[in-house]
């Protein structure tokens, strides 16, 4: 399901004609060069696709607005080959809408002494080109990111290739809907916010559905069909069975088969990419949606639990930002639930209830059917697993009540010290950076959920990036934080983002 589209990035140089048509033949020479190489290294996770130099006014503006209109552009990539006047770009820059990387780069990596004249000299004069452009970038008060070092360079490229997975993020984030079969949980704060102002912001379209509507769509799938498909859970995972007869264990599975096969049906039939549940509010379905939900997940849904239809579309724009890296090991719903405070091994175990995406897990997951603590349904099936270790970032996006704050979090990921047999869930355990206790303390100032998109495969520059994009405040908390300076960092936020 998590099909995107093949989107491309525009690559459009600055020059002018000061310099005559044999200069200009140069830059396209070279421009032609620099895009063939960075769609051959492999390292770029879309195509990069070559326009015209632009050194008019007129063109220029037109470039934009064709970029604004092609369904496929994701952004514009910028290169200051030669001094390209930034007048001419005042007004394209002003009616264009997407993301936008000014790179910084030379098509020569060293001055060549021998010969360097000043027809060398003026045709490549990047270091001035990048100043004119970034000046009137800055004063026009336009979101880009720069990224300077030369376009061979594997560290710039892969800059490169993490800014265009945050300018998808952006681009995904205006056709991101999500299905709310629920409202929020009664009396819980941080899982709340206005959904008007986040269409505005981030473009999702937040609908309510009662989930009598869905039950329907469940009930509406063969025994064959839900049969057919345990099976399958049958051979990818392993069982455990806790004593319980093996034909009820499988009917309670079973339930979960119909489920994932209803729920997919009916989001896919209203075109809905993320989806929140509520285990207080479950109508005609038999049990908590968990086995279903997770397998939903991992295939690229967005998810939220109780109501939580903020981080159910932070989820899903995370999962599209981090689709096909190589390696990846996975973006998923979780929340914080206990912490351990014994020195040297401090960190905060995560899980759910049930629907833990399995996403994240090491090794092959296990059934289990064991009793919800809360709510009033049959035992719900699920999948249990502990998830890989490694570097990683939590992120919440929370509502001040006159603007939206993402908080990203850099986390490391571990083994616990201790199996845990009794717990029935999906697990991560993770210590915040720098520490337990100042990173706790810095997310608690800065007013962080319990509920977080979580991710191995981004980063916080990355998550840094969207916001900027979505014109809303980012706090991270990584290495460098201390207390006090993110308390003066939330201070500055509520005077720039008033
Ligand atoms: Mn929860």
């Amino acid at each position: 399901m998590l099909s995107i589209p093949k989107y491309q990035f525009w690559f459009c140089t600055g020059s002018q004609d000061l310099y005559g048509d044999e200069c200009l033949a140069h830059v396209a020479e070279h421009s032609a060069a620099i895009v063939t190489a960075l769609n051959a290294s492999g390292e770029l996770p879309y195509e990069v696709v070559l326009k015209p130099t632009l050194i008019t006014n007129e063109l220029i503006r037109k470039t934009f607005n064709d970029a604004n209109t092609d369904p496929l552009c994701a952004g514009v990539i910028t290169w200051m080959h030669t001094f390209s006047p930034a007048k001419s770009w005042i007004l394209g820059l002003r009616e264009y809408r997407k993301p936008l990387c000014h790179l910084a780069t030379q098509f020569n990596e060293e001055i060549p002494y021998d010969t360097i004249d000043m027809d060398f000299m003026n045709e490549n004069q990047s270091a001035h080109g990048d100043r004119e452009f970034g000046h009137v970038f800055t004063r026009v008060d336009k979101n880009r990111k720069v990224i300077f070092g030369h376009w061979a360079n594997p560290t710039v490229r892969a800059e490169l290739a993490g800014w265009m997975r945050t300018a998808v993020g952006a681009v995904v984030s205006q056709h991101t809907r999500v299905c709310r079969f629920a409202d929020n949980m009664r009396n819980v704060a941080v899982t709340e916010g206005d959904k008007v102002e986040a269409q505005v912001k981030f473009g999702w379209e937040v609908d309510a559905w009662p989930v009598n509507e869905l039950v329907p769509y469940v009930d509406a799938v063969t025994a064959a069909e839900a049969a057919a498909l345990t099976d399958e859970y049958y051979d990818l995972y392993d069982l455990v069975l806790d004593g319980r007869d093996p034909s009820e264990f499988r009917r309670h599975v079973e339930v979960q088969a119909a489920q994932e096969i209803g729920i997919r049906r009916f989001l896919e039939e209203h075109n809905y990419q993320a989806i929140v549940t509520h285990f207080g509010d479950l109508g005609g379905l038999k049990q908590l949606p968990s086995l279903s939900i997770q397998r939903l997940m991992a295939e690229g849904y967005g998810f939220g639990a109780e109501g939580d239809w903020k981080t159910a579309a932070m989820d899903r724009v995370m999962k599209v930002m981090a689709a096909g890296i190589p390696g990846a090991k996975g973006t998923c719903f979780m929340e914080d639930y206990t912490y351990n405070l014994v020195p040297g091994a401090e960190g905060i175990l995560e899980s759910h209830m049930s629907e833990v995406d399995p996403s994240v897990a090491a090794g092959k997951p296990a059934i289990r059917v064991t009793p919800l603590s809360m709510g009033d349904r049959e035992d719900p099936a699920r999948l249990i697993f502990t998830s890989h270790a490694g570097a990683g970032i939590a992120t919440s996006l929370v509502d001040l009540g006159e603007r939206f704050r993402l908080i990203i979090a850099e986390v490391d990921c571990k083994k616990v010290s201790h199996a845990m047999p009794n717990l029935p869930t999906g697990t991560v355990f993770w210590e915040p950076r720098p520490n337990l206790k100042v990173g706790v303390e810095a997310w608690i100032y800065a007013g962080g959920a319990h509920h977080t998109a979580f991710s191995f495969d981004l980063t916080s520059e990355q998550m840094a990036d969207w916001a900027d994009e979505m014109g809303i405040e980012a706090v991270v908390i990584d290495n460098n934080t201390t207390v006090r300076g993110l308390r003066r960092d939330l201070m500055l936020g509520a005077v720039a983002y008033r």
